[in-house]
């Protein structure tokens, strides 16, 4: 059998999904701005998912922007908005433990000479709104923290952060990587006070090269990509009909079941860390309030050797955050994970299709790496 617990990093494209993407190379392969019947058709398919992911987060459809994933999400919602009023306010706050994503595009922006603060959690791990709040002042011009972190699950206060922060400096722009809390617990740009929030499709069961940013309208941006105006010049570049149609198709088969899924990973969460808790020295680094999606834990053992003794068997998971290949990002250890707790890091990252077989075989194989491996 074998089991892949590596979800946080990829998912299986849904059936759904993999139909639309046929049928719209089949079918609809029309270039959207087209002025015929074949161009008008595909510009249908594209209306219909914009209208599905606008509506799963409580925006309208206009404020809905199609990319090639999250990684431009940020990269657009962070460089737009500095190239639209950074010289009037030129500082941007972070959360210490966000994407490379974010991170590397505000080191980017730093090189250029902006300003960056970098705001950690507390030695209890948690965030306080205040440390978030007392950094933003006059010369703030966006403020960008994740919903739910990729590596550990942790989720950050992000609504609380930015009503406070809105309070006080209502000009302040509030951007949110929602990558991984879409689909998996309620988004909603108004609940959050979110100008900005950055989606990917190939976390929720779409297809890879998909992604959203929602930009609340009166927001300015400068593109980062120009060309023929396509997403209202936001986003030039002619539209990936296939992989928009199958992002909206599984935005609609999984929206209805947010919470349901949720209790069901809740359990299947529990149930691991019962498992886990029978094998000496195993440390749990995710809080019990995270996301149960990531379980993020130490076995003792360097993250890569038992990576690979776990593939042997056919087990997958990953080391941290699969996007930085296996080196050190630097949040375990802003979340106090660190020496051997950091270097023995195991990611474990489920579905609602995840089964309590799978999680069986994969404590069993663990267990078995424990004794196997030296060091
Ligand atoms: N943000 C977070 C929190 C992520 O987990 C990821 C994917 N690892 C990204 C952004 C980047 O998404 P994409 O792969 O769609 O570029």
């Amino acid at each position: 059998m074998s089991v892949y617990l590596d979800n946080a990093s990829t998912t299986k494209p849904c059936p759904e999904s993999v139909s639309a993407v046929v049928e719209a190379l089949t079918e609809n392969f029309g270039n959207p701005s087209s002025l015929h019947r074949i161009g008008l058709n595909a510009q249908l398919v594209v209306d219909k998912a914009r209208k599905i992911i606008a509506g799963s987060i409580g925006a309208d459809i206009k404020e809905i922007y199609f990319t090639s994933g999250a990684t431009e999400s940020n990269n657009l919602a962070l460089r737009g908005v500095m190239g639209a009023y950074g010289k009037r306010r030129n500082k941007i706050i972070i959360s210490a433990v966000e994407h490379a994503s974010v991170e590397e595009t505000v080191t980017a922006l730093e090189n250029q000479g902006f300003e960056a603060v970098r705001i950690s959690p507390r030695s209890d791990g948690n965030f306080y709104i205040e440390d978030f709040v007392n950094a933003c002042d006059d010369k703030t011009c966006i403020i960008s923290i994740m919903l739910v972190n990729n590596e550990t699950g942790h989720i950050l206060p992000v609504a609380d952060i930015f009503k406070a922060v809105k309070k006080r400096y209502p000009e302040i722009i509030t951007h949110c990587d929602c990558v991984q809390a879409y689909m998996k617990i309620p988004v909603n740009v108004k609940k959050l006070s979110a100008d900005m929030i950055s989606l990917s499709g190939h976390k929720i069961h779409a297809v890879k090269g998909i992604g959203a940013l929602y930009i609340k309208k009166g927001i300015r941006i400068i593109p980062v990509v120009t060309g023929g105006n396509q997403e209202k010049g936001i986003r030039s570049g002619t539209e990936s009909v296939p992989l928009i149609s199958a992002y909206g198709t599984a935005v609609e088969k999984y929206s209805p079941t947010i919470n349901q899924r949720y209790e069901k990973v809740t359990g299947l969460k529990k149930y691991l860390l019962e498992k886990l808790s029978e094998i000496d020295g195993i440390s749990i680094n995710s809080p019990e309030n995270a996301s149960p999606y990531v379980v993020n834990i130490s076995a003792g053992k360097r993250s890569e050797i038992m990576l690979h003794f776990m593939e042997q068997k056919d087990i997958y998971i990953s080391s941290g955050s699969a996007c930085s290949k296996g080196q050190q990002s630097g949040v375990l250890q802003q979340f106090g994970i660190t020496g051997k707790s950091a270097d023995s890091a195991l990611r474990i990252s489920m579905t609602a299709d995840t089964t309590t077989e799978e999680l069986d075989l994969f404590v069993e194989i663990l267990r078995e790496g424990i004794e196997k491996i030296r060091g």
